[in-house]
């Protein structure tokens, strides 16, 4: 079943120096529970892409439907805002003077939708998930006392405090070293796999994007078009770290390489 629709998605940033046209004709369909990875060189629309998906921005023209509800329709030009959509970005973005704990519970505090009731249902719930992904011993230390990969736990964790359907997450790895990469590039597959979610994963690593994803879109350089539609078939090896061991993960990498080598921006 599709969760997500674009349907001739455009997007034209205005400035006082003139258009600049970051989107053009994107169309995709996200299934439920599929972990979809963006490529594309950098400045290409990428973070766009999740910008418009979660609200924040407008489409200049186009359509995106979610769960069958318009998040942004033609018609209306209206801009619907939708809680099924936790968004991680680029950087952590923990705040240092809160402890682990009190960062991860932030998006419940300043939620004025949920009861009370919900609220301390939710908090059992990310409880559990400290516990289940190793940060049991580090509720009460502040984010700097952390590595960087409990650090992108942390963030991800706190990304799904609200419950939502759909995850976007926007080069997450990208702030950490190449060993720790790889082990949290396990981990949040694992979180996400077993907390059922939808992910849409923007990078321009082709590498982490074969051994995360079960589908790659492939966009050229700006303004950004969808050049191809990967279907992969790994989910037999199992986690990243695994897939990166199969003999269809070399040619994978060639045959998307070979797409990108022409869209340098
Ligand atoms: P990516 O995430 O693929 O690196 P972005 O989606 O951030 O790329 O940006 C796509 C293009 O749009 C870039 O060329 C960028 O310079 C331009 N851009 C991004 N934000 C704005 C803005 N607010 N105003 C004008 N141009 C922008
Ligand atoms: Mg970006």
């Amino acid at each position: 079943m599709s969760i997500l629709k674009l349907t001739n998605v455009n997007l034209m940033y205005q400035s006082l120096k003139g258009e600049t046209q970051a989107l053009k004709d994107i169309n995709f369909e996200v299934e439920e529970g599929e972990f979809i990875a963006i490529v594309g060189p950098s400045g290409c629309g990428k973070t766009t892409i999740l910008n418009i998906i979660s609200g924040i921005l407008k489409p200049s023209s186009g359509e995106i439907t979610l769960l069958d509800e318009k998040l942004y329709s033609e018609k209306t030009k209206k801009l619907n805002h939708n809680k099924n959509i936790g968004y991680m970005f680029q950087r952590d973005h923990l705040f240092e003077w809160r402890t682990i704990w009190k960062n991860v519970i932030l998006g419940l505090e300043i939620n004025k939708n949920l009861t009370k009731e919900e609220k301390e249902n939710r908090k059992v719930y990310i409880d559990g998930l400290l516990d289940r992904y190793g940060l049991k011993d580090f509720k009460n230390k502040k984010p700097r006392e952390l590595s960087g990969g409990m650090r992108q736990r942390v963030s991800l964790i706190r990304t799904l405090a609200l419950n939502p359907k759909i995850l976007l997450l926007d080069e997450p790895f990208s702030a950490l070293d190449y060993q720790t990469r790889l082990n949290v590039c396990d981990d949040v597959s694992r979180i996400i796999s077993d907390e059922k979610k939808t992910a849409i994963l923007v990078t321009h690593d082709i590498s982490e994007a074969i051994s995360l994803a079960d589908k790659i879109i492939v966009l050229t350089k700006r303004p950004a078009t969808i050049k191809d539609i990967i279907t992969l078939n790994l989910k037999d090896y199992g986690l990243p770290l695994n897939r990166r061991e199969s003999p269809e993960f070399q040619p994978m990498f060639e045959k998307i390489y070979g797409e990108l080598k022409n869209e340098k921006s």
